[in-house]
């Protein structure tokens, strides 16, 4: 049996020509993969142990613990060796420092968000036991449902492919993701007891920093 195409996981007839590594079943699903694939058929071309330290990068989003707009960030990642569909290592230490963070794996397809993404975000963030007031914290609160998960640090929000075949490939976040977790997780009334609107806490959270009770990661 062939390898499935990187698309629709049915049979491949085809491969790329440049790296042989993604294969498809039509010319039409490697014209819809190329603009995810692109940037990755150099590095399967040349091969994965070519990669000095982390080539490439995707779109994520960044919550971060001082408050603020979420921003979209260039997250660094390289190519793991798993089988048809190699693994995104992300490079967590721009946002999360050197820490081994928790994965908090949410699908956020609920009703109070609209119509649901159809995909999943995966938010991750570290776990420990400074800076309870922060507004990012509220929001990680909330969305434990105020059981335990004390936390502070910047809270990292990855798309995922979201196939069970690709469980470990992310794709960019965009605008409308960012938004669905605001809704969900930072505006009144949003799931969970705690959560307080994202902006509203900017003001309490500058007010915790001025008074130094808290070392900043960052
Ligand atoms: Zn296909
Ligand atoms: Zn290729």
């Amino acid at each position: 049996m062939s390898a499935p195409c990187q698309v629709c996981f049915k049979p491949s007839t085809s491969q790329c020509s440049t790296c042989k590594f993604a294969r498809y079943c039509s010319r039409e699903h490697s014209v819809s993969d190329w603009k995810r694939h692109k940037r990755e058929c150099p590095t399967l071309a040349a091969g994965l142990d070519s990669q000095i330290g982390y080539p490439l990068t995707v779109k994520a989003a960044v919550f971060p613990v001082e408050g603020g707009e979420p921003r979209i960030i260039d997250l660094p990642y390289k190519l793991l060796e798993d089988g048809h569909y190699p693994a995104h290592q992300l490079d967590l230490t721009p946002v999360l420092g050197g820490a081994t963070p928790d994965r908090t794996r949410i699908e956020i397809a609920g009703f109070d968000v609209g119509p649901p993404l159809g995909h999943r975000l995966i938010l991750i963030h570290n776990d420990n036991f400074l800076a309870e007031k922060r507004a990012v914290n509220m929001g990680i609160q909330a969305i434990h449902k105020g059981r335990g998960y004390k936390w502070c640090d910047n809270l990292l929000v990855v798309r995922n492919v979201n196939k069970r075949e690709r469980a470990w490939q992310y794709q960019d976040i965009t605008p409308a993701d960012v938004e669905a977790v605001l809704k969900r997780y930072f505006e009144q009334g949003s799931d969970g007891h705690a959560a307080l609107e994202y902006a509203d806490a900017v003001e309490e959270s500058n007010w915790l920093r001025d008074m130094g009770s808290q070392t900043m990661q960052v």
